[in-house]
């Protein structure tokens, strides 16, 4: 688990509109951070910059106290869970969540994946899937095994980048509540990107609202929606 801090956080690209522009936020240890606000007001390149998919214009990063501006993604041990869920069609579902272990080559020997798979997907109820492929899942499932292979990686925290946003409704309630209890459980530090109130009133300690680059409040969902 870690803290992260921004820190005076700026994004410029190339026409030098900045699109993150000085965002500090110090999130906790085990904390669960909502990112909000409308299209193109920075959510994403934020959640970029977290992660290293995206060069930092100015400000710090640090992790565990530690700065990162530099470090790879590969160094900063966090996990990603991207909308479209990113999954290998001709891997199973064991194979897609060992994935990012085998890429780690030489740490861990066949049976300690086989242990961290079946344990991942025991928690996210998919034991009996694990020799399906995608194709045969439904959305909520394939959700389940992008999570799962954030899980196995036992990631000091978990950046969400809309993840919920290609469900139908009902599904969106339901993996909503997934969500929520696993974050509980497994106490990990979690960014999440919506622009589902929903999502922002029910899944984080607090939301971070963002316009134009800019952060205009950070706050409990209580003390944002919740009018005196
Ligand atoms: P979202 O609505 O989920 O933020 P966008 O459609 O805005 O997604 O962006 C999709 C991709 O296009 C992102 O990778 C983003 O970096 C890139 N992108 C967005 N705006 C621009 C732009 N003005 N110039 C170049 N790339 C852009
Ligand atoms: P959000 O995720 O909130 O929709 P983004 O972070 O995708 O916002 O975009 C923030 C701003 O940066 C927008 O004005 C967008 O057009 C711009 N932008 C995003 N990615 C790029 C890019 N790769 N190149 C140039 N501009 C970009």
């Amino acid at each position: 688990m870690a803290s992260i801090t921004l820190d005076h956080l700026v994004k410029k690209y190339d026409d030098g509109f900045p699109a993150v522009n000085d965002v500090s936020i110090d999130i906790a240890d085990g904390e669960f951070i909502i990112l909000v606000g409308p299209s193109g007001c920075g959510k994403s390149t934020l959640l970029r910059m977290i992660v290293g998919l995206e060069d930092i214009t100015s400000g710090n990063l640090l992790i565990n106290g530690r700065r990162v501006n530099e470090a790879a993604p590969r160094d900063r041990n966090l996990a990603m869970v991207f909308q479209n869920y990113a999954l290998y069609p001709h891997l199973t579902v064991f194979e897609n969540i060992a994935f990012p272990l085998r890429l780690a080559k030489g740490k861990l020997t066949e049976a300690e994946i086989r242990e961290r798979v079946t344990t991942a997907a025991a928690t996210l109820e998919l034991s009996e899937h694990l020799d399906r492929k995608p194709a045969n899942l439904s959305g909520g499932q394939r959700q389940r095994v992008a999570m799962g292979r954030a899980i196995v990686r036992q990631a000091d925290a978990f950046l969400f980048d809309e993840p919920l946003s290609n469900l139908d409704a009902k599904l969106r309630g339901q993996m909503r509540s997934e969500i929520s209890q696993m974050q509980r459980r497994l106490g990990v530090t979690s960014v999440y990107v919506t622009h589902d109130q929903t999502e922002a009133m029910t899944l984080g300690d607090r939301v971070a609202v963002l316009k134009k680059g800019v952060l205009q409040q950070i706050a409990s969902p209580r003390e944002l929606y919740e009018q005196p």
